[in-house]
């Protein structure tokens, strides 16, 4: 919210535009209770869903994807299909395709980059450490860029209501120092840190943690990233049954509705309707700010 607007909101208690989310649906368990009851319900469709499953190689000819092969464990199989859908990073989907892409097309793909991401999961002897959802930390002292307060966006996600689980985010790069710590010295530091920033009294209390490292985290916006992309967009849409959607698919900063919302339109447009993906999304200020109507409960966006 800008700043002119916050001070007439507070002067005249107009509170229509909220730049802060207060009230929200949260599943239970977390996002992936949606993707487990998505699969059932694909399930219960007669359609299947693979996981588990890597695909190595995309064919094609004429402009057209003909079949995809896969492999799971140590088995490779073939599908063909009518349409294509990619989320696979768009890099990744380039460099699978067979024949290959013209060299400045695979010149592009090689030259999208990304963030890595790994969280340090504190298991805490405590029924409540602070009230948030999460904190950013901005300190340059501190590695860690966010703490994730699980218990507080749902009581579930900590089955023993006495202890609290807080996940240390640190945003790095594959290779680099931070992640190429072994699992004690990150849960050393991020226990270190806990109590260097004030949130916890006694290291004591930590009574378990691990840690998970996500490659391809986030798509890296640098000088050149849109003139790579839009290769890789103008080359894409040469073939007539291919589509790429959400996050890495498009190589765009979508949160979890916008990601959705393109597979969405990608489905509608098999249906017959003409949706540009690639104009989803485009409208940064969407996070900072928007209206809404009083009583209508909110959906959780972050970044
Ligand atoms: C730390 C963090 C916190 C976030 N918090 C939020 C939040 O609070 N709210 C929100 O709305 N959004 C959040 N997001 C963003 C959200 O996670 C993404 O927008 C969303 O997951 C993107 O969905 P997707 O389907 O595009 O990609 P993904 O969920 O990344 O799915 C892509 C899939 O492709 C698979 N894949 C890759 N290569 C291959 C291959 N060769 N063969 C087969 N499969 C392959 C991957 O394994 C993966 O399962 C967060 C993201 C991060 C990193």
């Amino acid at each position: 919210m800008s700043l002119k607007k916050a001070i007439l909101n507070s002067l005249f208690k107009n509170n229509q535009t909220k730049s802060l989310i207060k009230e929200f649906y949260y599943p239970e368990l977390g996002p992936g209770m949606m993707w487990e009851k998505c699969q059932e319900i694909i399930t219960s469709k007669g359609g299947t869903v693979y996981l588990n499953t890597k695909v190595n190689q995309i064919y094609h000819q004429n402009n057209h994807i003909q079949k995809i092969s896969f492999q799971q464990e140590n088995q490779t199989f073939d599908l063909q299909a009518d349409y294509f859908i990619s989320s696979m990073p768009v890099t990744a989907l380039v460099l699978r395709l067979e024949p290959s892409a013209p060299s400045p097309v695979l010149q592009a793909a090689r030259s999208l980059k990304y963030r890595d991401f790994l969280i340090v999961a504190l298991i805490i002897d405590a029924v409540d450490l602070f009230p948030d959802n999460w904190i950013y930390i901005h300190s340059p002292e501190f590695q860690v860029g966010r703490i994730q307060n699980f218990k507080n966006w749902s009581p579930a996600m900590v089955p023993d209501s006495g202890k609290t689980c807080l996940g240390m985010e640190y945003f790095c790069s594959q290779g680099d120092k931070v992640w190429s710590m072994s699992d004690r010295e990150l849960i050393d530091i991020a226990s270190q840190e806990i109590v260097a920033l004030g949130l916890l009294l006694n290291r004591e209390k930590i009574e378990d943690a691990t840690v998970i490292r996500q490659l391809k985290a986030y798509p890296v916006y640098d000088e050149e990233y849109r003139q790579h992309l839009q290769v890789l967009q103008y080359y894409l849409k040469t073939f007539d049954n291919l589509q790429t959607v959400g996050r890495n698919g498009m190589h765009h900063y979508n949160n979890q509705d916008h990601s959705m919302l393109t597979g969405l339109l990608a489905a509608r447009n098999i249906m017959g309707e003409k949706n540009d993906l690639w104009e989803v999304n485009t409208e940064r200020s969407y996070y900072e700010e928007f209206v809404i109507k009083p009583e209508k409960t909110q959906i959780a966006i972050t970044g």
